[in-house]
């Protein structure tokens, strides 16, 4: 190619990003007195590593939107393979792709298609990576469906935090939908709020009493809720289960099934199990179209300081969306709460009125459907002792005996219990004060 020609398609590279160069050539009216526009931002926004979580619904949207906003240096993590129900909205796979890696597929169609973009994929989950590894971003942004990535990587960031290194604290832009409804929303983590103290915002879904599922299974659902949570402890007891393995959902599925048809109930698949198991939502395009879009601009301005953006400093720090009934959108800020597990500096214990006659069975149960807890595989212990221990087995074995007997019996009123749970990376305290 002449020299010419270089610099003419160099030009017409150029020409591709006149508009979003405006934003970042000249100072608007948002724009804070000491910033400075002009090649030194459009090249630190170029510079920038930025790593996103979830190559589906949202994810696609994620990479395809930093992509055409100036971000060259991507990564992206997701452990799943395309599902061919992926197509309808997954717009980075083709059919072709069914069965390849997301993160993979999806990084070399936005690479392919916005020119002078990398994008470095891993297919594996986000718990295999270091804080080293997250160290090098600049910042994360989430397309999650799971309640628990989301618990764990935002853990792992507040964890992160040294106030000596400013560099340590990494801001995490977090999108979520469901079905017509979703947010938006940004933490500085130990800052402002985090996803632990905003856990009560995704109120778990309500609970199937048990004893339907033993008993009278009427939909579906019920046929694999029964398969995961009765079915596998009492023939699978020693194995834990793993949402991610998929023999441990083939099993599930297969065992639903079967209770399903004993019970003349159909539509019982491996995809329901895959999403009851893991709790996973209904998505629409059209929402994760928004969620998404308002993520990576929120993205964009943190990374430049075009605009004020949200979290920072003391301001709103969530967005919520609903397309449920008609259209509405509200924005707030979301206040950080003193007792919170994973950002409160003092981790406080939470007062939790209890019935001192419920079986430790129960209360540890119970944790599961409480919206700022949700935990499903609890261990605790008192201030003497260990009342019940998931693992290792043999600890599970010697405080087993714990779970049939009353609370009474085995902490005083106004005692502090920890609770931990392998998903995540923290410590749950709960001073129990008897009814
Ligand atoms: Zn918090």
């Amino acid at each position: 190619m002449s020299n010419e020609a270089a610099n003419i398609s160099g030009e017409s590279q150029r020409a591709r990003w006149k508009y979003l160069d405006r934003i970042l050539s000249r100072p608007g009216p948002f724009t804070d007195p000491d910033w400075e526009p002009g090649e030194p931002v459009i090249e630190s926004l170029s510079r920038s590593k930025i790593l996103v979580i979830g190559a589906g619904g949202l994810g696609c949207e994620i990479l395809k939107n930093l992509a055409l906003s100036g971000f060259k240096d991507l990564h992206v993590i997701d452990m799943d393979t395309i599902d061919v129900s992926n197509l309808n909205r997954q717009f980075l796979f083709r059919h072709a792709d069914v069965g390849k890696h997301k993160a993979e597929v999806a990084a070399r169609f936005v690479e392919k298609r916005v020119k002078g973009v990398k994008i470095t994929p891993y297919c594996g989950k986000i718990q295999d990576k270091d804080e080293e590894y997250y160290m090098q971003f600049a910042m994360i942004v989430c397309g999650l469906d799971s309640i628990e990535a989301r618990r764990w990587i935002n853990a792992t960031l507040v964890g992160m935090v040294d106030m000596q290194n400013p560099d340590s604290l990494k801001p995490l832009i977090d999108g979520g939908t469901e079905g017509f409804k979703g947010q938006a929303r940004v933490i500085f983590p130990t800052m402002t709020s985090c996803i632990e103290c905003q856990l009560d915002m995704h109120a778990p879904r309500a609970a199937v009493p048990l004893c339907t599922l033993a008993t009278i299974p009427r939909q579906p659902q019920h046929c694999i809720e029964w398969a995961h949570i009765i079915a596998w402890e009492e023939e699978r007891k020693d194995i834990t289960l793993d949402n991610d393995d998929p023999e441990h959902i083939t099993w599930l599925y297969q065992k639903a099934l079967k209770r399903a048809q004993e019970f003349d109930i159909s539509g019982v698949t491996y995809s329901m199990t895959q999403g009851v198991v893991k709790n996973i939502i209904p998505a629409i395009a059209s929402t994760n179209a928004i969620v998404a879009a308002s993520c990576c601009n929120e993205a964009f301005k943190i990374a430049t300081n075009t605009n004020p953006f949200l979290g920072f400093p003391e301001t709103d720090n969530y967005m919520m969306y609903t397309g449920d009934e008609s259209v509405y959108t509200y924005t707030f800020q979301h206040m950080k709460k003193p007792d919170c597990p994973v950002c409160s500096e003092e981790n406080l214990a939470r007062p939790l009125q209890v019935d001192s006659r419920s079986s430790l069975q129960e209360f540890l149960e119970g944790l599961a459907e409480r919206p700022e807890a949700q935990l499903k595989k609890p261990s605790i212990r008192s201030e003497e002792k260990s009342l019940y221990y998931q693992f290792p087995p043999d600890l599970e074995e010697q405080t087993r005996g714990n779970l049939s007997k009353k609370l009474a019996d085995l902490v005083s009123n106004g005692e502090e219990v920890a609770i931990t749970d392998p998903a995540f990376p923290l410590q749950f305290k709960y001073k129990l004060i008897f009814q």
